[in-house]
């Protein structure tokens, strides 16, 4: 990024940011909607979680604000690259200073720091007035597709990237790392907006499993807007009590589902009766 902006100077390098941000967005979703929108292999359609499919208005409506975020998420790029500059963050180069066993180890902290925060960000964009002028956005997606990835509204967008310079202030983390990082989180994204269980049965009840978060799980927070808050492991949800009672009945009924027609409107009923 530093190189770019010496270059290019800074809007340059932003917009060159944003759209490998964006492009790295459109392959990994794109890939993800052709195989579960488009082509639909029989093994995996009848592990929708909502039997319907949304109307393209409301796929066009995240690949755009998506776009957005892609510029925020940029600009914050750009915030990192000239805090590193001028000496403000932790970021290194030379692997030796660390070693090689702390690549995995400041990955994994980030992966703890940035679920920690995004369960407590995400309970506070539920409260009022936060979810009205910011996470009313995301929440236009009641049965979410692989593009609601990135689908926030610019302020959540800054909330939702803001966790990363900050980070990068105090924990020394190679560039690596962050790319990774930034890949892993990505792909995580998508798969949990892409509408299908691909988990085995038994997964959310397993002594292990049990605290990593499903598609369902975060489906079910989309379909009820309210729940679930969690984003890559469920020990916040478990600790707050904010899981839905039903979540681990809902995943079973998923991957007992013999086919795509009695999918979503099984679960939606089971979802409503239990909430209700
Ligand atoms: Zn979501
Ligand atoms: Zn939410």
């Amino acid at each position: 990024m530093l190189i770019l902006i010496e270059k290019f100077g800074y809007v340059p390098a932003w917009m060159a940011s944003a759209t490998l941000i964006f492009l790295r967005y459109l392959i990994m979703a794109g890939f993800l909607f052709f195989l579960f929108y488009y082509i639909r292999p029989a093994k995996i359609k009848k592990w929708k979680i909502q039997k319907s499919f949304p109307s393209a208005k409301k796929v066009w409506s995240e690949i755009g604000h998506s776009l957005m975020s892609a510029l925020v998420f940029a600009l914050f790029g750009l915030i990192l690259a000239l805090l590193r500059k001028h000496g403000f963050t932790a970021i290194y180069t030379d692997i030796s200073l660390y070693g090689y066993g702390w690549l995995p180890l400041s990955f994994l902290l980030l992966f703890l720091i940035h679920d920690t925060y995004f369960y407590w960000m995400h309970r506070l964009l539920h409260r009022p007035p936060f979810f009205k002028i910011m996470h009313k956005v995301h929440h236009q997606s009641f049965n979410p597709t692989p593009w609601a990835a990135m689908s926030f509204h610019p302020l959540e967008a800054v909330l939702e990237i803001a966790i990363i310079p900050i980070t990068a202030l105090l924990l020394p983390m190679h560039p690596g790392v962050l790319i990774a990082f930034a890949f892993w989180s990505l792909i995580w994204n998508v798969l949990g907006h892409g509408g299908y269980e691909l988990f085995p049965s038994g997964f959310v009840k397993h002594p292990i499993f049990k605290w990593v978060n499903t598609a369902t799980h975060h489906n079910m927070h989309h379909l009820k807007s309210r729940g679930n808050y969690g984003l890559y492991f469920n020990f916040w949800d478990r600790i707050m009590g904010t899981n839905f009672p039903d979540y681990e009945e809902t995943f079973e009924a998923v991957k007992r589902r013999a086919g795509a027609s009695a999918n979503g409107q099984s679960i939606q009923r089971n979802i409503h009766r239990k909430s209700a």
